[in-house]
């Protein structure tokens, strides 16, 4: 007998969750992710010590099927894809199918579900892989995921984690990158029954910027806007004398996804040019809307990264965007203006 055999699912989802879960904020990354995905217009989300004690996200999203409870926890379970050719044509956050899987791997997870507002719903522990219940309960429609005690089976991670402070960090950045894509949605930040942010979700971007910035920053905002055949963006920059010291305030964001792109953010800095001291970033947030087809998501496990297939157009589209908003606003030397 040969020495390969393939792994069980429980060894193959604990390795998954090597990369999925890097830390509580990256858990929440991917539940607020699938709440958006489930089309929820409120999502709130509570931590506990950092989140390594636990951490709940409630929406009033589409919620799930009973049926579907426990397979939503197998790997490469999803409802987002069904062909490869839609990988090349993604609309929603996820599409691997791995976050649920990975997260029960390495805590304790509790989710309860309803799919319509009959009040009836579902409800899972499942604990370290292992289902340990699956009922029916009471249950307004959306999803209540509690997961508790993350990296309790794997101690060399939890070893790795560093103070609640740190950890909240973290958590804050990823719940702002969100609210700040989808500004339509209410998002709701707790950490020991503190509150932390709260947005209204009507749509308001300013008003996103006004409570994760300050209401300074938000004045000294300038919309932008343009399009052209392939791209449309909107959004706010800042005036020049709004700097930054590292770039963690250029907030690119694609076909509602938060990415981070070098070529993109080395064109936001050109089309800033000499307006900005050496060593200072401007704060904005633009959000750009493009055929799925001319985005790649699927670069990298925490999708993150994304690759353009026109780079240099967009880039240069981006570019001219921001200089002309600027040019409208801002006294820029004629020399630059011309070039
Ligand atoms: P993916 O998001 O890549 O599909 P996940 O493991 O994150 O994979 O979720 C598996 C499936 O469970 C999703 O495809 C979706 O059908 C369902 N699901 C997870 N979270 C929610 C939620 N908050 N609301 C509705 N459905 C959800
Ligand atoms: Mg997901």
């Amino acid at each position: 007998m040969g020495k390969i055999q393939v792994l069980d699912e429980h060894i193959a989802n604990q390795i998954a969750a090597g990369e999925v879960v890097e830390r509580p904020a990256s858990v929440i990354k991917e539940l607020i992710e699938n709440s958006i995905d489930a089309g929820a217009t409120k999502i709130e989300v509570s931590v506990e010590e950092g989140g390594l004690d636990s951490i709940r996200i409630t929406d009033n999203g589409s919620g799930i099927d009973p049926e579907d409870c426990e397979t939503a926890f197998y790997r490469h379970a999803t409802s987002k894809l069904s062909s490869s050719r839609d990988l090349y044509q993604i609309r929603t956050l996820g599409f691997r199918g791995e976050a649920l899987p990975s997260i029960a791997a390495v805590a304790k997870v509790k989710l309860l579900t309803a799919n319509s507002d009959s009040g009836l719903g579902r409800q899972v522990v499942i604990e370290g892989g292992s289902l340990k219940s699956a009922e029916d309960a009471p249950a307004p429609q959306g999803t209540d995921i509690t997961v508790k005690e993350l990296f309790y089976n794997t101690p060399a991670r939890l070893k790795y984690m560093k103070t609640i402070q740190t950890e909240l960090g973290h958590i804050s950045d990823v719940v702002y990158r969100q609210a700040l894509a989808h500004p339509e949605i209410g998002f709701v930040l707790r950490h020991n029954a503190n509150l932390l942010l709260q947005t209204q979700g009507n749509g308001d971007l300013l008003q996103v910027i006004a409570s994760i910035y300050g209401n300074n920053a938000a004045k000294s905002m300038l919309s932008i806007s343009a399009e052209d055949p392939d791209y449309k963006i909107t959004g706010y920059i800042g005036r020049p004398e709004l700097t930054r010291s590292n770039r963690a305030g250029m907030s690119t964001i694609v076909n509602g996804r938060f990415i981070r792109n070098p070529a993109l953010q080395q064109a936001i800095m050109r089309a800033y040019h000499t307006l900005l001291p050496i060593g200072r970033y401007p704060l904005l947030v633009l959000e750009l809307q493009m055929h799925p087809s001319l985005v790649d998501v699927n670069v990298h496990p925490a999708k993150l990264e994304v690759r353009f297939s026109k780079e240099a157009e967009l880039t240069a589209f981006v570019e001219a965007a921001i200089k002309e908003t600027l040019s409208q606003e801002v006294l820029i030397p004629q020399v630059v203006k011309q070039k």
